[in-house]
């Protein structure tokens, strides 16, 4: 009997958990799948899918730097795709290819169910203005936050994600300068979605944006305490959290989308889990 297939498409890939996750909410549900890693030369997005569709391939996730090539290889896009510009699952069927973006949902369902926080009422700050980041701010104002402020270097990319989504809840687009000096206050979950800790870079914020019982997040995973991390742990931050959650959380929707079954997230996080200290 064969398996129905199922692949992660990235480049570079050698890294990825995906297979893993999935494998483990398929022996879990009881379902029978095949689960690939596959990296896409850079330009040749396209002809890894139509290969793979070809293969009889189900489903894919997408992980950087494809999210954009996959948007555009889509002839159908959910809300959340649309809307986030980017794509990082998606569908075949017969006649078409249906695009899903589930990186904010798995976010928010990790720091709302797992790390049990409320962003309702909170004051949230999301540093970032990035593929990551683009896929976080509706997901993050559907939970109601008294305030969302979106912090950028470059500016001008904050206010555009601030202008689009402006009519979903209050939003702030600054750089990090203006939030050095406006005084914005402290926030109670400050969210690192920059990809400044890859080159163990730290975004130049000041320990002073963590309030009290702040949860800090750095949307890296898998790295132990990254300099984001560090500086919040530093300045008495005592929820630390990084992306790993996040990485099973989406997978999990990914997996209910296209198997109809819902796995449990609990054992495979923890079988994931890199020390923060
Ligand atoms: P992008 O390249 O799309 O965006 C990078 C962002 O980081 C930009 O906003 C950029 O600012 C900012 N940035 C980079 N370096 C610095 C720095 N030194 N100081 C301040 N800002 C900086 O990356 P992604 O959005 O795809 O990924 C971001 C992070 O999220 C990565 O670490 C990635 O691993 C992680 N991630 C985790 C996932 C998970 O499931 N846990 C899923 C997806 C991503 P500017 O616009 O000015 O260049």
């Amino acid at each position: 009997l064969m398996s129905d297939k199922y692949a992660v498409v990235g480049n570079p890939i050698d890294h990825t958990k995906s297979p893993l996750i999935h494998l483990s909410f398929a022996k879990e549900t009881g379902q029978n799948i095949d689960y690939a890693a596959i990296e896409a030369p850079i330009g040749g997005f396209s002809e890894v899918v139509d290969k793979f569709r070809r293969e009889g391939g189900l489903g894919l996730n997408i992980t950087a730097p494809f999210k954009l090539d996959a948007f555009a290889y889509c002839t159908d896009l959910k809300e959340r795709a649309r809307l986030a510009g980017a794509v990082n699952a998606m569908k075949f069927e017969v006649d078409r290819v249906t695009g899903e973006n589930f990186d904010g949902v798995g976010l928010t369902n990790d720091i709302t169910r797992n790390l049990g926080r409320l962003m309702k009422g909170r004051r949230v700050a999301l540093l970032g203005a990035g593929g990551a980041a683009r896929g976080v701010v509706l997901p993050f104002l559907e939970q109601g936050p008294t305030e969302l402020v979106i912090v950028n270097r470059t500016v001008t990319k904050a206010e555009e994600l601030g202008r689009q989504f402006k009519q979903y809840g209050p939003i702030t687009a600054i750089g990090y300068s203006a939030l050095a000096d406006k005084k914005l206050g402290r926030f109670d979950l400050v969210v690192n979605a920059t990809s400044a800790s890859l080159r163990g870079e730290l975004p130049p914020i000041s320990p002073e944006v963590f309030g009290d019982d702040c949860l800090a997040y750095e949307l890296l995973y898998g790295k132990g305490l990254t300099p984001f991390l560090r500086l919040a742990r530093n300045a008495g931050v005592k929820r630390l959290a990084d992306g790993v959650g996040m990485l099973v959380e989406q997978a999990a929707e990914a997996f209910v989308w296209w198997r109809g079954l819902r796995p449990d997230t609990g054992t495979t996080i923890k079988k994931l889990t890199v020390p923060l200290e």
